[in-house]
């Protein structure tokens, strides 16, 4: 048996249970060998009957007296009880409410584990535990006994009919018919952190030893499994680093920025850029400069200009000859920065086109056309942009907007319209550091962090739908001041239709009952988009006063005179999301208001919502949001470039992080002994790359 073997050859596995463990991601002996218990039980210490006090957490083993369910069995419904005895003269009652499924499982005669807190049940004036864990023992030969039992038991997953114990039976086997691991990490780094071998980690990951800590182990900071997390990252963060590096060295454009340039970025520049504005644009200008193509993220808060960064480094790229891509999420943002970008450039004289799905196909045909020639020297369009016969002269600036949107895949096809462009990525949801290591590790990464002057903070309410009329006359008297207001629903599990809907019957309600002397507009994501075009261009030159609208509006809207943002459902977003809408508004001279409309809550979603009451941190939301939400909700998408890891956590272990990472940086960019380096590179190759999606590392 090697590392390699696929899993069908091990004892133990026939073609089901392969079928099953493969579902899982488990198609060699070492991917079982990597997959990592969740939950370890110190079942050295198990309990008599007669010793268990009311109270305690404790391993019983037992033998079934008697089982059965009783209640509304049809439905499933009902409660199992079975009855244990131990010979030492007492009983314990396990209760499982809807237990209907153990009725075949749990038999009268059967031993079993069980796992819990242990319950007075004053009723009968006995001993009991709800729910326990379990694990039924019977079929043990005596061997087999002393690896469910009399130790510190690992817990896994089960997968389909694998339980707990099946996959301790194979892991074990395993363990005993392979020859040691070699250990690919080189001795220099394990060395000075005092991180055990990988053979031995291994192996008590699975089993640990005799006295094992266990508030350590489910806590997964023994030294085993500290040691395997930090090599998860380790290699990720070298295959980040050699990508990194690799790109680097990969011939690219390199773009002059002289006083000719510098005077046009200043005719075309409509206010003074702030301090963060111009350091970042220094960054981009520095990368471009260099004969190799960048790839960088420049991430911002909501409204803390981003675009006009993106403005400047356009400039530079037109201005050598090149041409310029923005790609957008949506229809709206791509129309919007059309306009925005046109009105900033269209100064200095250059065409700058739209590109959409929905315009009429001879307009779009023209300006393939144009862009083919290289007549038009900046294009902003939406997935259409990247379909094959989009096809331009000389592509040498890339902006992604809203990247987080948008996959690697999306990001290189439009790279592979030029000749090693310039990549220049932003997003305006702000990416906590340890997402930002893992998710978009590739890139540079520049942070516009501070707001142009004069924004005065965005005062955030929180209202109980009972409530709802103070919002209107709020809204009335905001109107009557002048001022314009956004009125949003969530869209829910992508599913546009309901929220749609929902906005629909409010902006009845709104303009024919609540406000019928003012013009509310209405805008989702269903409308035709020249309709759409139509509602925002209202919404922009001050026409309408009140939008209602779904999340299409998420992302880039700007209204400077929109003073209200009211969010409906609000319990509904995720606290990004929640920033990101609030955010529309605030980008003007006058006081703006967030109110978040919810119905009742509970503590968990008043935590969030004072959160966003007490912050305006874009960074800080983002992180508690990530905490709350976990990483794959945080991004919303499935391919949101997450790696898949199989032990490593980024919130639990952001520490262990952030050490691999200098590690990894350390050996990857002043390698003691290239030699080294090299097997590392191999090692990568093999074992990570396809895992990571490190398309091509080193
Ligand atoms: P982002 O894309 O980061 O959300 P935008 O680029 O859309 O932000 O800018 C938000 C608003 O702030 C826009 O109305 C923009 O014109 C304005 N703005 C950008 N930079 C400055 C600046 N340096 N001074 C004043 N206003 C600015
Ligand atoms: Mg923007």
């Amino acid at each position: 048996m090697e590392i390699s073997t696929p899993l069908t050859y091990v004892k133990g596995v026939g073609p089901a249970r392969a079928k099953v463990l493969a579902e899982k991601g488990l198609a060699t002996v070492e991917d079982l060998l990597a997959y990592a218990p969740f939950r370890y039980e110190d079942r050295t210490n198990v309990k008599r009957i007669a010793e268990l006090a009311p109270g305690e957490v404790a391993t019983v083993i037992a033998e079934v007296q008697s089982a059965r369910l009783s209640g509304f069995q049809r439905r499933n419904l009902g409660m199992f009880e079975a009855r244990f005895t131990d010979g030492s003269g007492h009983q314990l009652t396990a209760k499982w409410f809807h237990g209907g499924y153990l009725q075949n499982v749990i038999v009268a005669g059967d031993r079993i584990a069980l796992y819990g807190k242990i319950e007075f049940d004053s009723y009968r004036g006995e001993l009991q535990v709800l729910h326990p864990e379990f694990e039924i023992l019977s079929e043990d030969s005596e061997q087999d006994a002393s690896l469910h039992t009399g130790r510190i038991v690992p817990i896994y997953e089960a997968a389909g009919k694998i339980t707990t114990r099946i996959f301790r039976n194979l892991i074990a086997f395993v363990l005993d018919n392979l020859p040691p691991l070699d250990d690919p990490i080189p001795p220099a780094i394990l060395a000075p952190l005092k991180l055990p071998g990988r053979w031995t980690a291994v192996r008590s990951l699975h089993f640990p030893a005799e006295g094992s800590d266990l508030r350590l182990l489910n806590a997964f900071r023994s030294p085993a499994q500290y040691r395997l997390i930090f090599e998860e990252f380790f290699w990720l963060e070298c295959g980040l680093a050699l990508k990194r590096n690799r790109a680097r060295l990969e011939p690219g454009i390199a773009f002059e920025l002289n006083d000719r340039i510098r005077e046009r970025i200043k005719q075309m520049l409509p206010f003074k850029p702030t301090g963060a504005q111009k350091r970042v644009l220094g960054e981009i200008a520095r990368d471009m400069a260099q004969p190799h193509p960048m790839n960088r993220l420049l991430q911002g808060d909501v409204g803390s200009g981003k675009t006009l960064v993106a403005a400047e480094a356009a400039i530079i790229a037109i201005e050598n000859g090149y041409q310029v891509a923005v790609l957008a999420p949506t229809e709206i943002l791509a129309t919007q920065h059309h306009a925005y970008f046109k009105s900033l450039l269209g100064k200095l004289d250059y065409v700058v086109a739209p590109l959409t799905g929905s315009q009429p196909a001879r307009e779009k045909a023209q300006i393939k056309k144009l862009l083919a020639a290289g007549l038009a020297r900046m294009v902003i369009g939406t997935h259409a942009l990247l379909e094959q016969d989009v096809e331009f002269h000389r592509l040498g600036l890339a902006i992604v907007d809203e990247q987080h949107r948008f996959g690697v895949i999306q990001r290189l096809k439009l790279m592979k319209k030029g000749v090693h462009p310039d990549v220049l990525v932003m997003t305006a949801t702000p990416i906590p550091r340890t997402l930002a290591l893992t998710v978009y590790g590739d890139l540079d990464t520049s942070v516009i962090d501070e707001l142009p002057p004069g924004r005065r903070p965005i005062r955030t309410s929180h209202v109980t739908e009972d409530r709802i009329e103070q919002v209107y006359s709020f809204l009335k008297r905001q109107v009557e001041a002048g001022r314009q207001a956004y009125i949003v629903y969530p869209v829910i599990e992508e599913s546009e239709t309901q929220a749609m809907k929902a906005a629909q019957k409010m902006h009845q309600h709104l303009s024919g009952i609540v406000f019928p002397d003012v013009a509310v507009g209405l805008l989702h994501g269903k409308l035709p988009s020249d309709e759409k075009d139509r509602v925002m261009e209202s919404f922009k030159n001050g026409e309408t006063k009140i939008l209602v609208a779904t999340t299409v509006i998420e992302v880039g809207v700007d209204v400077p005179n929109a003073t209200v943002m009211v969010i409906e459902q609000a319990e509904r977003f995720g606290l990004a999301q929640l920033h990101q809408l609030r955010g529309r508004v605030g980008r003007g001279g006058e006081q703006s208001y967030c109110i978040l409309v919810t119905g009742k809550l509970n503590e968990a979603g008043q935590e969030r919502i004072r959160t966003l009451k007490e912050s305006s941190d874009g960074f800080y939301i983002a992180e508690m949001d990530l905490k709350l939400r976990g990483p794959g909700e945080f991004f919303g998408t499935k391919q949101s470039g997450l790696p898949a890891l199989r032990i490593g956590n980024i919130l639990r272990d952001r520490d262990v992080l952030e050490l691999a990472r200098n590690e990894a940086l350390a050996f990857v960019n002043t390698p003691k002994d290239p030699e080294e380096l090299r097997r590392a590179v191999d090692y990568i190759r093999n074992h990570w790359q396809r895992r990571y999606g490190l398309v091509q590392v080193g």
